[in-house]
């Protein structure tokens, strides 16, 4: 396995993989590997030639009260698991080789961006789309694979390559998640023992919603409820938001006639969680949908 540390070493490598007809593909990360990104990486590794991980903490996407400086980097630990899931590329730039004095160009979606974690992170999805833009560039991937972890991201990835015409396919891989239905996170080592019993509380709440859906109810107004109660019954969870929505609008829905998505984020001690759940009301589970893309939804 390489380790790249320059973009343009990186874009030299691309090169040299494109003219030998190499399929890239590229999984974008922040580091701190655990089962849901390795789920990404061996979907990736079947799908393409030449695989790259990307590990940058992209300190653009973090807002100044956010846990940028202890975002966990255990690097050697991440190269280990690349190697033992048959990357090719590891891609670890510098933060001043992303930024260098003078960057300026932000990418911005103005209504996928400013809902829901959007409203709570404000500049968090134009940091997102402005790395991922530039990662395109750098490694230009034939495929991409990212989280259903988080989906709002997802959905509006798939926006972005749509509308500047990138070119790359977004796939969406399940989310992974923990015995108690936990959905796997970089950020779940921060749980005190009692909050981490308490977490999957979230997972429930999403589930009572998914439930009420799978009952015949329609109202979101009630689907929410039901999620509500599920976190009112765990003190210690304050909810940041929970909604019922359109999968491909994220637009809250009043009834639910087809697909949906619930959303969730709580917060839990110095932690925030976020999950979701894709549901239809035709009965399927979303623990069923494999990978997806926007057009199918
Ligand atoms: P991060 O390192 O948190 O930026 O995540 C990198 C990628 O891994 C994103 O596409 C996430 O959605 C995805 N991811 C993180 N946690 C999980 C999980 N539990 N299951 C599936 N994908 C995940």
């Amino acid at each position: 396995m390489k380790i790249i540390r320059s973009p343009n070493a990186m874009a030299a490598w691309r090169e040299r993989l494109i003219y030998e007809g190499a399929k890239i593909g590229l999984v974008p990360t922040m580091g701190a590997l655990h089962e849901g990104h390795r789920a990404l990486i061996q979907a990736a590794r079947l799908r393409c030639d030449a695989l790259v991980v990307s590990i940058f903490v992209n300190p653009i996407q973090f807002g100044p009260q956010e846990d940028l400086a202890k975002y966990p980097r255990p690097i050697s630990q991440d190269r280990t698991l690349c190697r033992k899931d048959g990357v090719d590329i590891c891609f670890e730039p510098t933060v001043e080789a992303m930024y260098p004095a003078g960057f300026q160009t932000m990418v911005t979606l103005p209504a996928l961006a400013c809902r829901w974690e959007g409203e709570v992170r404000p500049h968090h999805f134009s940091g997102v789309a402005t790395v991922v833009t530039k990662l395109f560039g750098i490694i230009r991937p034939r495929i991409a694979i990212f989280g259903q972890k988080d989906f709002q991201q997802s959905v509006l990835v798939q926006q972005l390559v749509k509308d500047l015409d990138l070119g790359v396919e977004i796939a969406v891989h399940p989310t992974v998640r923990e015995a108690d239905g936990l959905a796997k996170s970089s950020r779940n080592i921060y749980l005190s023992p009692d909050d981490r019993i308490r977490a999957a509380t979230l997972h429930k709440s999403l589930q009572a919603g998914a439930d009420a859906i799978r009952t015949g109810i329609t109202n979101g107004k009630t689907i929410r409820s039901a999620m509500v109660r599920v976190i009112k019954n765990e003190p210690a969870m304050t909810i940041d938001y929970l909604t019922v929505c359109d999968p491909r609008t994220l637009e809250p829905l009043s009834y639910v006639n087809s697909r949906a998505v619930l959303l969730g984020a709580v917060r839990l001690g110095p932690v925030r969680l976020i999950d979701n759940l894709l549901v239809a009301s035709s009965q399927r589970s979303s623990s069923r949908i494999e990978v997806f893309s926007r057009e199918k939804l």
